[in-house]
């Protein structure tokens, strides 16, 4: 590349990820939850008590605090003593800590590391999470993918989850934080240290995120099982995605997902259809008359059409319960099969095919690139380097 060009495109590239290099992220925590008090206590590290702006501990390396909203106001009761806060309690971070946060509703307690900060909302608690974005993933992956996975297939899952972070971090901006902890965002229940690969591999792929032909953080859908095609973007979401093609996987075929089958009633069809379609006509349904009872699919179709109704297949999975909207119809005395293959949206990584290509050796550089079509890999950190040379 000419060394103007190469300039060219690198300021494009500060300009466009000067603004998204975030390292620190606010999560709302136990989000939804609707908890007026909780338990917190001292885990690990170092970390600064605060009433509001008031410091009352610097340097606090063991406490044990019962967090209360009450009217309008935070109550943190510490042994005999109660400190009334207007609008937050905090525990800061002074480098690496963890807390410990516990209440009777709870099944184990939960260990979050980084600051944490407790509000009152309209008399309930609101938490949040002011934590590194490295040291948050780990706890994504562990609740999003869990536990038994192979180390490669980790590395694709910590790049996805980055990705979505830092395209999503203004999605709950009117309550001050970027993601809640709910599967609204990504699933996060706090530190992971149940598997050391999960950390590892968040580490190993530091600062990596996926951006399209346009530079832009891709919007990183994955589902857990393709049935051997993937979907093209525009059938699941109408937006046409460059990088979200229809490819066929053949990863995938051989696990449990793979395949599934239902029956229902011939009411139940008619029921469907005509809540979908006002216009449904049985008598023309080719389905019901035998005409054409087996549309097999060599592409995956979007729609279903019969008479002047054109359904999408999404509609009709959401209404009979079905894992995909990849499948067969037959129809035979007053019963419908559907066969079909795969589970979920279809659009993306395919988590079956991806984890079966990291168990036969394949780099998730190529698993990445084989579901996501004409994106780049690219490290914010190496970008960062960039600008600051004099
Ligand atoms: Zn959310
Ligand atoms: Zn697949």
């Amino acid at each position: 590349m000419p060394r103007f060009k190469s300039i060219v495109f690198l300021l494009f590239l500060l300009l466009t990820f000067k603004n998204i290099s975030a390292t620190q992220v606010k999560i709302g925590i136990l989000y939804g939850s609707m908890l007026n008090e909780i338990n917190v206590s001292y885990k690990n590290g170092n970390s600064a008590l605060y009433c509001d702006s008031v410091l009352l501990k610097q340097d606090s390396r063991d406490f044990n605090l019962k967090i209360v909203a009450q009217n309008d106001s935070i109550f943190a009761y510490k042994g005999d003593s109660i400190f009334v806060c207007g609008k937050s309690f905090q525990i800061k971070a002074v480098e690496y800590s963890e807390s410990v946060l516990n209440h009777p509703k709870f099944k184990q307690e939960k260990v979050y590391s980084g600051s944490l900060i407790f509000n009152n909302v309209n008399g309930f608690l609101f938490i949040v999470n002011d934590i590194e974005i490295e040291d948050y993933l780990p706890g994504v992956l562990e609740a999003e993918v869990g536990l038994k996975r192979p180390p490669e297939y980790y590395k694709v899952q910590a790049i996805i989850c980055r990705t979505y972070t830092l395209s999503h971090l203004r999605r709950h901006e009117m309550e001050d934080i970027n993601l809640c902890d709910r599967e609204h965002c990504q699933v996060y229940k706090g530190v992971s240290n149940k598997n050391q690969e999960l950390n590892k591999a968040v580490s190993k792929t530091a600062d990596v995120v996926m951006v399209d032909n346009d530079f832009l953080l891709i919007t990183a859908a994955f589902h857990a099982n393709c049935g051997g095609q993937t979907v093209n973007s525009e059938d699941v979401w109408n937006n046409r995605l460059s990088y979200l093609r229809s490819i066929k996987d053949t990863f995938c075929l051989r696990e449990k997902s793979a395949v599934w089958s239902k029956q229902i009633s011939l009411e139940k069809w008619k029921e469907c259809m005509l809540k979908l379609c006002p216009n449904y006509d049985y008598g023309s349904d080719s389905l019901i008359s035998g005409k054409d009872n087996n549309f097999l699919q060599f592409t995956r179709k979007k729609d279903y059409s019969t008479g002047t109704c054109t359904i999408p297949l999404k509609e009709i999975r959401t209404a009979l319960g079905l894992r995909s909207t990849f499948f067969n119809a037959f129809y035979k005395d007053g019963i419908i099969t559907l066969s079909g293959r795969g589970f979920g949206h279809g659009a993306g990584l395919c988590q079956d095919g991806a984890i079966r290509m990291a168990k036969l050796g394949y780099s998730y550089k190529t698993i990445l690139h084989y579901y996501y079509q004409n994106t780049s890999i690219i490290n914010l950190d190496k970008l960062d380097f960039f600008m600051y040379v004099e």
